[in-house]
């Protein structure tokens, strides 16, 4: 059976089948290989730290100096980005074109020192620190008023775009707020609720999708997945934007991050995948409705024509196909 979904929140159709005609093991898609030594030089190991721009920010073992080594988790800027936090955002036209120039922030945060230590390896306390570095540093860019939107995410693999093995994610400034949840402040608009809290409380109801229910979080699989066993984790507290988690929240969300991940490597046979967090603009005219949450995306399948053409995802299994795969790994 297949169905057409409608997800509100990317304002997107969704073409779903179900019955799992695809096991995990039938993707054709590579599984990450898992070097123990770089096959070069990798400037984010421990030793390298001069290979990279001064850092901004360090979990360390103790009191050693800056871009030295004894570092746990480390916040440096991109050294190849586009953004750079200069002057003010200037729109220019040529003809009917339309540009802008790049005014914003990039910052990578290196995971760990080790090169061979994968992010589902980590040590709880070590995500913890990952963790409070997202909020810390999207507090840090959220003070500065021509900062628009902030993205924090990670590619993981060559098909979720990680061009270094090193374990690392990434955070950019933009000056401006992208479209993707636009589908939030509309539904406030037209039905007067959070769109997220309202799915919420139809998913603990039906509980067909969810995964695992903590004290804070829901792991679930959204309804409308776009990908294959596409998971959010949703904050059960109504709050717009991600620098607000609590310290009981950031402990929790740690400890979430590590269950979802682990499952995901050892459950669909170590695929590629990104995570995004989604959160509310900031320095912007106020709309209600936006409520954060974080999505993980295994990457299963390469986006097809239709996709790129139409925009319309085809999901070959089912979210309530989905999460008792999940869920089973993670009980384990
Ligand atoms: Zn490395
Ligand atoms: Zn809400």
């Amino acid at each position: 059976m297949s169905e057409i979904r409608k997800d509100y929140v990317k304002n997107k159709w969704v073409s779903i089948s179900s019955n799992l005609t695809l096991k995990p093991k039938d993707f054709p898609i590579m599984k990450v290989e898992t070097s123990s030594a770089p096959a070069g030089f990798c400037p984010f190991c421990e030793g390298n730290e001069a290979a990279t721009p001064p850092e901004i920010l360090a979990f360390r073992k103790g009191k050693e100096e800056p871009d030295s080594g004894g570092w746990l988790v480390r916040t440096i800027p991109n050294k190849f980005s586009a953004f750079a936090l200069a002057g003010e955002l200037e729109e220019k036209h040529i003809g009917l074109y339309r540009f802008c120039n790049g005014l914003g922030k990039h910052e990578v945060i290196i995971e760990t020192p080790q090169h061979d230590t994968d992010f589902h390896e980590l040590a709880l306390e070590r995500m913890e620190m990952i963790v409070s570095t997202f909020k810390m540093r999207y507090n840090a860019l959220a003070q500065d008023e021509r900062i628009k939107y902030i993205q924090i995410y990670k590619n993981r693999g060559l098909f979720a775009g990680a061009s270094l093995a090193h374990s690392h994610s990434q955070i950019i400034g933009f000056p401006f707020k992208p479209g993707e949840n636009d589908g939030l402040p509309q539904y406030y608009k037209d039905q007067g609720r959070c769109l997220i809290c309202a799915i919420l409380q139809q998913e603990q109801d039906s509980n067909q999708r969810i995964i695992h229910e903590g004290k804070y979080f829901v792991a679930l699989c959204p309804y409308a997945s776009r990908f294959a066993y596409e998971t959010w984790i949703v904050p059960k507290r109504h709050t717009e934007h991600f620098g607000r988690l609590t310290e009981a929240e950031e402990k929790e969300l740690a400890w979430f991050c590590k269950k979802l991940s682990m499952a995901i490597v050892h459950s669909l046979d170590n695929p590629s995948y990104n995570f995004i967090i989604n959160t509310a603009p900031v320095n912007s005219l106020y709309e209600p409705g936006y409520h954060w949450y974080m999505e993980f995306t295994p990457r299963m399948l390469v986006a097809a024509g239709v996709e790129v053409a139409t925009g319309v995802y085809i999901n070959p299994v089912a979210p309530e196909d989905a999460a008792p795969i999940l869920r089973e790994s993670w009980d384990r």
